[in-house]
């Protein structure tokens, strides 16, 4: 690769190795996505058909509504406190949002006592939601130690995937190293190993044994850990309910899911960083272990095809096609098919329940044994 093809963030990347030496995958994820200047978050247009990928809430208005749905029985079977806050984890351009506040109209004192928080990292997004979401005066956090003391209902549609992971390979007979992010002398960046490590120090990190002992590759997000932590100590002094919906897997599957995604398709992950979307599948064990190991009740994951069937997507696609043109019931029909269908998103896409209540939340069969 030329020099002159290199980024700036590529650049700053490879003097910082060369001063303070490799990376972790983490650490990498962090730059290449929150940098304040080069970082991902902060470029215009991520997300949506202008941008590098799509998400459900981006693809069709049904999925938030009928979260907004889910949200007015939570407040319902939280004694419809008359304040409340509405929270929602990474709300991208705040369509889940507005999808969901004008499903919630059916229950106009709801939208009273909801006030909105968000928590967005990046500048760049706040403003795209400050406009969208205008009418809701919401409340802007960079992390979740600020969230009021309020009974509380949580939404967060791809936000742990986009938390920084870490990446361990056993290359011998339980002989773990680390994946490390390095630069060779013409400033490229490669993956390097790390010195032999002790595997206990993958387990502390967050990995199950029984994940060491079955794969060659874990992979363990200690940010997702941290925050399931502190969210989880939120809800049980607040009182409330979240729903976590994400690209992930129930047990750890032992390979490398780190992946970059440029204009819709893959990227190489060390080339040209900070000018793709970066993510890494939600490990929901290590997930719904932070919740209940801190005394919440956790309910599945399911499958969000299975969930949004639950909630009743079929009636609501029915209902929207009434008034729809032939090419707008097209679009609708195809949308709702994307988020169900099970090649598509509907089994890849799972969603966790959890809240201080063990009364079982729509779409879930039950609640967890560990609870
Ligand atoms: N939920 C939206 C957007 C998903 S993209 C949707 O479904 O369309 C991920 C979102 O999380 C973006 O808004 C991004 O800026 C935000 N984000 C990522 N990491 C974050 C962090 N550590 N703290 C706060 N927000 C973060």
């Amino acid at each position: 690769m030329a020099q002159e093809t290199k980024n700036k963030l590529t650049q700053l990347l490879c003097q910082r190795i060369d001063q303070q030496g490799p990376l972790t995958i983490a650490d990498f994820m962090y730059e290449a996505l929150q940098h304040p200047k080069y970082g991902y978050y902060n470029r215009p247009h991520v997300l949506g058909q202008k941008g590098d990928f799509v998400t459900a809430p981006e693809i069709s208005q049904i999925f938030g509504e009928l979260i907004g749905l889910w949200m007015l029985e939570r407040w319902q079977s939280m004694g419809e406190p008359q304040s409340f806050s509405l929270i929602e984890l990474g709300p991208g351009r705040g369509t889940l949002l507005c999808d969901l506040l004008r499903a919630a109209q059916l229950m106009p004192a709801f939208l009273e006592a909801a006030d909105v928080h968000l928590v967005e990292s990046s500048a760049n997004l706040r403003e795209v939601q400050r406009k969208k979401l205008a009418d809701f005066s919401p409340t802007w956090h960079n992390d979740i130690t600020t969230l009021p003391q309020k009974p509380s209902l949580i939404v967060a549609n791809e936000y742990f995937d986009a938390l920084p992971i870490r990446q361990f390979a056993k290359l011998k007979a339980n002989k773990w190293r680390e994946v490390l992010v390095g630069s060779n002398d013409t400033s490229e960046l490669g993956y390097i190993m790390s010195e032999e490590i002790d595997p206990l120090q993958i387990v502390a990190l967050g990995a199950s044994s029984s994940s060491l002992e079955t794969h060659d590759f874990v992979e363990v997000s200690p940010a997702t850990s941290a925050q399931a932590t502190l969210l989880a100590d939120h809800l049980k002094s607040a009182g409330g309910s979240a729903l976590f919906i994400d690209y992930g897997y129930q047990q750890a599957e032992g390979y490398n899911s780190l992946q970059a995604v440029k204009d819709h398709q893959k990227h190489d992950p060390l080339y040209e960083v900070g000018t793709a979307d970066l993510t890494a599948h939600v490990d929901f064990e290590q997930l719904t272990r932070c919740f209940s190991q801190r005394g919440m009740n956790t309910f599945g994951p399911v499958a969000q095809g299975a969930f949004l069937s639950a909630l009743g997507l079929e009636a609501r696609l029915n209902n929207l096609v009434q008034n729809a043109s032939p090419s707008e019931e097209r679009e609708l029909r195809s949308g709702a098919e994307r988020l169900v269908a099970s090649e598509k998103m509907g089994d890849l896409f799972k969603v966790l329940a959890v809240s201080s209540s063990p009364q079982t939340p729509p779409g879930f069969p039950y609640p967890n044994q560990n609870n």
